[in-house]
């Protein structure tokens, strides 16, 4: 098989493997790892679609991660996703209403996150072992709800690992909240801060940042890791379950070999529809790559002018883990429409970090055909969720309304029939007031837990563990400090 190495977008020093920049995360210039050409798949649609989800994730991985055995990897995939899932499928398709919903929201968490985040802690074992790294490694995440979450639930109870998430205090929500402080697992450990999200991060950067402090840890047998979306580690598992989808349209004979279909990806920090290119670009046949914003729209005005600019109001919707300004991993796709021109894509970014904006050349522009950019608003996501509801009793998420919103405006403007999937990326559980106050205003007056059994009912669903779960369950972590002692808390759970 080709090897394949990764380099920073941001300069031409340093090549690593796989497993190298999995455990860096970040390039030392501050860049983005990406590798140095995008494999293709190497067996045929008919092959894939006879393959479980385990098997089809392997043919992926193994096109990238090619400084691991055909073992390690495999039993990485194995422990990945199993019964942690709530479907031997893992990632189940519905059609509803003449398009594909990709559910994305069958593991832990009940959400896409853990798609990627039930992998990452045994890639980056792996990888620990295989670069002869004896030390614990510490995940620090500042979190604000989710994220933290999927985080805990992935790396619980993997030896040789622990975790610290750190949230704002009264900033997640009441289900957020529940689910992470009673986290069970001998290696996890949840702290509030009395500060917002932003305090938190910047306690973590400064963290990760301290020498001293690595210095210490080092003595005691410990170094941080990250378990953020940029590592190559999350964003490669999520290639599969394009290809499954694919494979899974072609066993039931909605597709033919060749024939292509296109994506919508509901989109934040772009790592999700960055995934769906490089399955593209590994040869599967997508057509249109549908790109979904919620009312922070950078992306969208991105996709139509050819500038990025993050100076503007940061909205707080219905669908939270979109509300981005910055989509951290889009610089992987300005490196690659640069002709993989570092210094194009450094002085881009310098633009971004000083003064909030860039715009790209017109060469850039013009490779960025497979793109179609739209957005949708707090209403209109509403609307799409009870319209959905009402003419076909299915109900999807917030996130994911905003992509079925987009993609109906997608249609109208171009009336492109192509066989479509749309990546459905939580359960409608985990955002449950929203959903069901879209439905009909008159739920609001029930409490959080009245909402899920009502949702349940007019649904025809099971309730999902990852609810039943919290219900009921002892909380395991009390810890509240002020934003200055998250240092000290640091040492003082790792007994430093
Ligand atoms: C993280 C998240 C997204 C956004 O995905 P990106 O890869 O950041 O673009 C969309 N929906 C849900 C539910 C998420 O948790």
């Amino acid at each position: 098989m080709k090897e394949i190495l990764y380099k920073s977008t941001r300069s031409e020093d340093g090549y690593l493997n796989a497993s190298e920049a999995i455990l860096k995360g970040l390039a030392d210039d501050g860049g983005l790892f990406v590798p140095t050409e995008i494999p293709k798949l190497d067996v045929s649609v008919d092959a894939l679609s006879k393959m479980t989800y385990q098997q089809v994730a392997y043919e992926v991985m193994k096109l990238y991660f090619t400084d691991f055995t055909e073992e390690e990897l495999k039993t990485c995939i194995s422990k990945a996703y199993d019964e942690k899932f709530d479907t031997p499928e893992i990632a189940p398709l519905t059609e509803v209403d003449g398009a594909y919903y990709l559910e994305l929201f069958h593991g832990k968490t009940i959400a896409f996150k853990d798609m990627a985040l039930s992998i990452l802690p045994h890639l980056l074992t792996t990888s620990a072992k295989k670069n002869h790294v004896k030390n614990e490694i510490v995940i620090l995440t500042a979190t604000s709800g989710d994220t933290g979450k999927a985080a805990m639930a992935g790396f619980a109870d993997v030896e040789g690992t622990r975790i610290i998430v750190f949230y704002p205090h009264g900033g997640v929500s009441p289900i957020q909240e529940k689910q992470m402080v009673t986290q069970k697992g001998n290696n996890t450990y949840v702290v509030a801060i009395e500060g917002n999200f932003d305090q938190a991060q910047s306690g973590v950067k400064a963290i990760f940042g301290n020498k001293e402090l690595a210095k210490e840890m080092d003595e005691k047998g410990f170094q941080f890791s990250s378990a953020n979306s940029i590592n190559i580690g999350r964003l490669v598992p999520q290639v599969a379950y394009y290809v499954y989808a694919y494979a899974k349209l072609y066993a039931q004979g909605k597709l033919v070999e060749n024939q292509v279909m296109n994506v919508v990806v509901p989109t934040g920090n772009f790592g999700n529809i960055l995934a769906a290119y490089y399955a593209k670009n590994m040869g599967l046949p997508i057509g249109k790559l549908i790109c979904a914003s919620n009312e922070n729209k950078v992306l969208f005005d991105f996709f139509r002018t050819g500038e990025y600019d993050k100076n503007r109001e940061f909205i707080l919707t219905a669908s939270p883990s979109m509300d981005i300004l910055i989509s951290s991993n889009l610089e992987r796709l300005i490196y690659k429409i640069s002709g993989n021109n570092a210094a194009k894509n450094q002085e881009l970014m310098t633009g971004l970090s000083e003064a909030g904006k860039y715009e790209i050349t017109d060469a850039m522009k013009q490779q960025l055909d497979d793109f179609y950019g739209n957005y949708a608003t707090e209403e209109e996501t509403a609307a799409v969720i009870r319209e959905t509801y009402e003419k076909t009793g299915y109900i999807m998420d917030t996130h994911t309304a905003v992509a079925a919103c987009t993609y109906q405006k997608y249609l109208k403007e171009t009336g492109d029939d192509t066989v479509t999937v749309i990546a459905s990326t939580a359960s409608p559980f985990k955002f449950t007031r929203s959903v069901m106050n879209a439905i009909d205003s008159k739920y609001d007056k029930l409490d959080d837990f009245e909402l899920v059994d009502e949702l349940a009912k007019i649904g025809k669903m099971k309730i999902p563990n990852a609810i039943e779960e919290i219900r009921n369950a002892e909380v395991r972590h009390n810890n509240l400090v002020r934003v200055d002692d998250m240092e000290a808390i640091v040492k003082k759970l790792l007994a430093l």
